[in-house]
């Protein structure tokens, strides 16, 4: 392994590309006559991801720092060679779904999360609408047991990188599926329009980056049926960028102040997004329940398998 100090291949060079594909999407959109972009939803998600590119000037040379910290109490000296870089695709890959998992089922993470949610258009657009809080709540330290495990904090940045990249080309409707190999393995368009549906079938799954394995093999898959309905279960009206930003640390520091007591108060930071104390709002879990006693046996929706949980705000 070359003794990087930086990142060689920062998320900024992508941006061109996004552009361009952006550019082309909304052409085709425009050509077809279909609402696919609103002025005002697009502007939102470029502002969000104007500001995330910003923030993380800053806290992307802080989270490898912290990670070059943690590297020097590594478990083993992994190397650079060939196989230590496909691992650490997989363990990175593992990592993210861990995060993303969290991030829909810890309301102090979901605070951050939620603003990828915020759109109800699902296009190339909606990929750039990112979180302006998420490094500075300490998200990153979802991946600190890599540079831990011995894999070399650059190797794990630049698959870091390789995802957010990945998952740029997902975020459209206008590819269908993929070949069903691909479709088992990879993270999709298909798959990936389910994860921001707010239908209860939907809530909370696909959490995958590049691979959709970690969803099949931890509970989390669901295919694409209907017709997903995007955006958040309670949506938010504003396009202004600092309250998409906030909105939900706002609800949060709300409900927290509102509390009868401790535990309700640590429900509201810890639980499920949606965990209400009296009752008036609803979980992912809830919600699902609350179908399935509505519906026949034969058409049960499966039961998450913890306390995942959410789109509410
Ligand atoms: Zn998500
Ligand atoms: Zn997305």
């Amino acid at each position: 392994m070359p003794e990087f100090t930086t990142d060689p291949f920062p998320l900024e060079y992508a941006i061109p590309g996004f552009i361009v594909l952006l550019l082309l999407e909304l052409g085709v959109a425009i050509a077809e006559g279909r609402e696919r972009y609103t002025p005002k939803d697009t502007l939102g998600s470029l502002a969000m991801g104007i500001g995330n590119a910003l923030i993380r000037l800053v806290t992307k040379g802080l989270s490898i720092g912290v990670f070059f910290v943690i590297y020097e109490y590594r478990l083993f000296n992994l190397g650079g060679a060939w196989w230590v870089w496909v691992l650490c695709f997989f363990a990175e890959d593992l990592a993210y779904y861990g995060f993303h998992r969290s991030s829909h089922g810890v309301r102090y993470f979901w605070a951050s999360h939620v603003v990828h949610h915020s759109s109800q258009k699902y296009n190339f657009s909606t990929a750039l609408r990112q979180t302006w809080t998420g490094s500075l709540s300490g998200t990153f330290l979802f991946h600190a047991w890599l540079p831990l495990l011995g894999f070399h904090p650059i190797m794990v940045a630049i698959f870091q990188t390789f995802s957010l990249v990945y998952q740029f080309w997902i975020h459209t409707e206008y590819i269908r599926k993929l070949p069903a190999p691909l479709e088992y393995v990879l993270n999709t368009p298909s798959h990936h329009r389910v994860h921001h549906a707010s239908d209860v079938k939907y809530l909370d799954r696909n959490h995958g980056g590049v691979l959709i394995i970690w969803d099949r093999l931890l509970g989390t898959f669901q295919p694409e049926e209907e017709q997903p309905t995007y955006g958040l279960v309670t949506n938010i009206t504003t396009h202004n960028p600092l309250r998409i930003a906030t909105h939900e640390w706002s609800a949060m520091v709300r409900d927290i102040h509102s509390a009868p007591g401790w535990r309700a108060r640590l429900v509201y930071l810890f639980g499920p997004p949606g965990w209400s104390h009296d009752g008036s709002r609803r979980t992912s879990e809830q919600l699902r329940r609350e179908l399935n006693a509505r519906r026949p046996a034969s058409r049960k929706e499966s039961e998450p398998s913890s306390v995942d949980a959410v789109a509410e705000s």
